[in-house]
């Protein structure tokens, strides 16, 4: 049978990502990974998660066996009301304000799905989250891309876009603003209180949905809390992503939009379409933690072990790439990940050819532009190599560097 002949639009269009590809290498034996963006296994609640999984199996196995509603589970929703009051200063939320999802990576499919068309604009932060970048594609909308700076999106050049398609006659095909505002993926920044301010005002001036993008604001290691889009905002104006991904485990899949009623009704109809439920199990083992521990008091170890692994890797930065000229590099206040930028004329994709052979491990900044074009960045995950791997990495990734610039004639 001729597949080629069979795939819709939607089929011929998929690529893999590249980061599933390049990661295939990190298991080489040897090989230190900057790469993959995921939680220390050793942060999982893996006891506590395995008692509360054998109580709810066996004692409440008529709703955690089940088909689950697909707006989810009514006590995790619950904890959860709770938990956005405690940490975001959240008030006002009822049931019919929260949808759980398979992960907020379904949260961003759904909205893709309810919200863009093909001749829509939908604007992005650069660099871009590749997992957003790829449910919204799916859609084959139409992409503007934000700077972001040191303390977030360059809402002065936000508005210029939104100035000139409202001169064109465009403003109506704008369906949101993706952000993500707190220790960005994969650029590590947070957006200040005054840039949060602005986004606002400038979405309210061009009557603009925000969509915040949050899995990672609770891993703060320093400085202060900054208010979420939602909070200063209100739900008219915000959808807020939230995820139990970074905070308790990816595992469960379980991530929530947060909305007002009438939007969290779509997606909810369109999860219904996609899934019909998000896992009962998980939902109700969610639902038990947060009632039965304090989770900010749970997360800190965890965070406290991102802090340490975090400072390793800005100081190897600092002592071997302080003599390359023209290199930067942001020192998040939370998260998990560094952003590193080599001087002009460094492709690093090109450059990862030489990596491979020293098995030395990152994400070329290639993998988060919507079109795939060159990138002198790349993303630096120091969440899983333990310290001493961190700093014998970020040596071997010095060689990389000099070893390509010299073939370049870069230095
Ligand atoms: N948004 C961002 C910015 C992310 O970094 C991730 C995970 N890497 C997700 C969404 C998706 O997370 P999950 O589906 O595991 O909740």
């Amino acid at each position: 049978m001729d597949l080629e002949g069979i795939l819709s639009d939607v089929g011929k269009n998929l690529r893999s990502s590249l980061i599933r590809e390049l990661l295939k290498y990190a298991s080489v034996p040897g090989s230190i990974s900057f790469g993959g963006g995921v939680p220390d296994p050793n942060t999982f609640p893996r006891h506590e998660l395995g008692e509360i999984a054998k109580e709810v199996i066996e004692n409440e196995y008529p709703y955690t066996l089940q088909y689950n509603t697909t707006e989810g589970d009514d006590q995790l929703a619950i904890q959860m009301i709770k938990l956005l009051e405690r940490v975001y200063g959240i008030t006002g939320l009822g049931r019919d304000n929260l949808l759980f999802t398979t992960g907020s990576q379904q949260a961003l499919d759904l909205i893709a799905r309810v919200l863009l068309d093909k001749d829509s604009i939908c604007f992005v932060e650069f660099p871009v989250y590749l997992g957003a970048a790829s449910a919204f594609r799916m859609t084959f909308t139409n992409f503007e891309t934000v700077p972001l700076q040191d303390d977030g999106m360059d809402v002065d050049y936000l508005e210029k876009k939104l100035d000139e398609l409202d001169r064109q006659g465009k403003i109506k095909k704008v369906k949101f603003i993706y952000t993500v505002p707190n220790f960005h993926n994969p650029a590590g920044v947070t957006m200040s209180l005054e840039k949060r301010k602005r986004l606002i005002e400038v979405a309210n001036k061009y009557d603009i949905l925000i969509v915040e993008d949050d899995p990672y604001g609770l891993l703060r290691f320093e400085g202060e809390h900054l208010p979420s889009l939602y909070k200063l905002s209100g739900h008219d104006r915000v959808v807020l992503l939230n995820t139990f991904s970074k905070i308790l485990t990816p595992g469960l899949r379980l991530g929530v939009i947060i909305g007002r009623a009438d939007f969290v009704r779509k997606t909810t109809m369109a999860k219904q379409a996609a899934d019909l439920c998000s896992p009962s199990l998980n939902q109700r083992m969610a639902a038990r933690f947060l009632e039965r521990y304090d989770l900010l008091e749970y997360l800190r170890p965890g965070v406290e072990l991102y802090k340490k692994k975090k400072d390793v890797m800005i100081k190897s930065l600092e002592e071997n790439f302080s003599d390359i000229k023209g290199t930067k590099w942001v020192n998040p206040q939370g998260g998990l990940f560094v952003w590193l930028t080599l001087p002009d004329g460094y492709d690093t994709m090109e450059m990862f050819e030489i990596a491979k052979e020293k098995k030395i491990y990152y994400i070329p900044g290639e993998a988060f532009t919507i079109d795939d074009g060159k990138s002198r960045s790349m993303r630096l995950s120091f969440c899983l190599p333990p310290e001493e791997k961190i700093i014998e990495g970020v040596k071997r990734l010095k060689e990389v560097v000099v070893e390509y610039g010299k073939k370049k004639g870069l230095m």
